[in-house]
């Protein structure tokens, strides 16, 4: 009979959502094991966009907005740890993000969502402000803008990272922390015997008092075990990726960014494709003509990559932060900005977890909203 393997909690996927609560766990002391699944696994951990996205957060709740910029926040400090830790550059920047405005209407929408955001004035509201096309020229000189660009907004809280880095460099800081991750060890079930989660996996069996609940959409039906609803869905996002040029955008941004590297990153689609994670050339061409509308230069370049990720949206596309109810003890982590969330993940969320159950500051998060 193979031996049950213990530690203080559990945590189930290996993505960038269970990989930085793991670590803020194992820093607080914990002894952590993560579960993970297999490289054929859906992963939007390896498919994203890098962003650090603070500007167009939470306008329909609060609670998220203010927890987007306390992660923006805490972002730097957490960067220049994990690098301290594994000397693994994640490329991060806070160098403020545009988000371009290709019409007349869009820039006065945008004008409209700024003033709602302001109307709030709340502490944590980010500091946004629309810049018509000649004060985006401003900020962009010797960068051609297309005819069609009408302004931009702007805002210095977005920022960006290397996620492939982010990621990288969690799983090694885990490691030189004593934490433990089996891979292919897709968890197929779990049992609450005696207040502890036993979970069964093809390597053998694992038991907490603590479970983690943060394999993307692989959540679900784990997560139906232990009466925690899982409302969560797949949407699809395509991205483009052109090859390396001259610095010319010194800013981040939602639908164009260029990387440390010196590619220029263009997306990302919204489709609702089920669990396909093909690419088309009908997006290509649509993310290739956007890109080509705000800097006409870009036409000249050549595209190198293109592929497709899946986002984990919730209903209201809120973080969702499920504590079970009969099974104190297991919580399912889940939301669509896992990069820009991860110092807030690590720093606060899982400090949190270890002390349970969520207080107050999380209840916003909770699964009572979808009731
Ligand atoms: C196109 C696109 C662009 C994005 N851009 C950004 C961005 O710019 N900024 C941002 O903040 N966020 C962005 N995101 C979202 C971000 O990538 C996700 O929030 C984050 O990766 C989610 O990570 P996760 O750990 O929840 O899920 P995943 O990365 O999907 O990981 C889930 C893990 O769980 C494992 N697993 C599944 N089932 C089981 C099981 N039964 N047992 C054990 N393990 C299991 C899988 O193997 C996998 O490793 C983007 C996403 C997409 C798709």
């Amino acid at each position: 009979m193979t031996q049950t393997l213990t530690s203080d909690v559990l945590v189930i996927g290996g993505g960038l959502v269970g990989a930085a609560l793991a670590y803020g766990m194992a820093a607080a002391g914990a002894t952590v094991r993560i579960l993970d699944g297999g490289d054929g696994d859906i992963r939007a951990a390896r498919a994203n966009f890098g962003l650090i996205w603070v500007q167009s957060k939470g306008h329909d709740m609060p609670a998220y907005a203010r927890w987007t910029r306390q992660s923006a926040d805490l972002w730097g400090e957490f960067a220049v740890e994990l690098g301290a830790m594994t000397g693994v550059s994640l490329h991060h920047r806070q160098m403020g993000g545009l988000s371009y405005c290709l019409s007349d209407k869009q820039l006065d929408d945008k004008r409209a969502e700024i003033a709602r955001l302001h109307n709030q004035r709340a502490p944590w509201s980010p500091d946004v402000t629309v810049l018509d096309r000649k004060e985006l020229s401003g900020l962009l000189p010797g960068v051609k803008l297309g005819p069609a660009v009408r302004g931009a907004s702007f805002c210095p809280q977005d920022g960006e990272c290397n996620p492939l880095a982010l990621l990288s460099s969690l799983q090694q800081a885990l490691a030189a922390q004593g934490a433990s991750i089996h891979r292919n060890a897709k968890a197929h079930s779990v049992a609450v015997v005696a207040g502890r989660f036993r979970v069964a996996t093809e390597q053998g069996a694992f038991e907490a008092p603590r479970f983690v609940l943060a394999a993307g959409l692989g959540s679900k039906p784990l997560a139906e075990s232990l009466g925690i609803a899982a409302p969560i869905r797949p949407q699809r996002g395509q991205i483009l990726v052109t090859e390396r040029l001259p610095d010319f955008l010194p800013f981040t941004g939602d639908t164009l960014r260029q990387t440390a590297e010196g590619t220029v990153m263009v997306g990302a689609t919204h489709e609702d494709a089920g669990l396909d994670l093909s690419t088309t050339a009908d997006a290509s061409a649509e993310l290739a003509r956007h890109a080509v509308a705000v800097f006409p230069d870009l036409a000249r370049v050549n595209l190198i990559r293109t592929w497709a990720g899946l986002r984990v949206l919730t209903p209201d596309g809120n973080p969702l932060y499920a504590e079970s109810v009969d099974h104190p003890g297991a919580v399912m982590v889940t939301c669509h900005s896992g990069v820009t969330l991860a110092a807030a993940h690590a720093r606060l969320l899982a400090p949190a977890i270890l002390d349970g159950p969520l207080g107050r500051d999380f209840a916003p998060f909770s699964a009572a909203r979808f009731a």
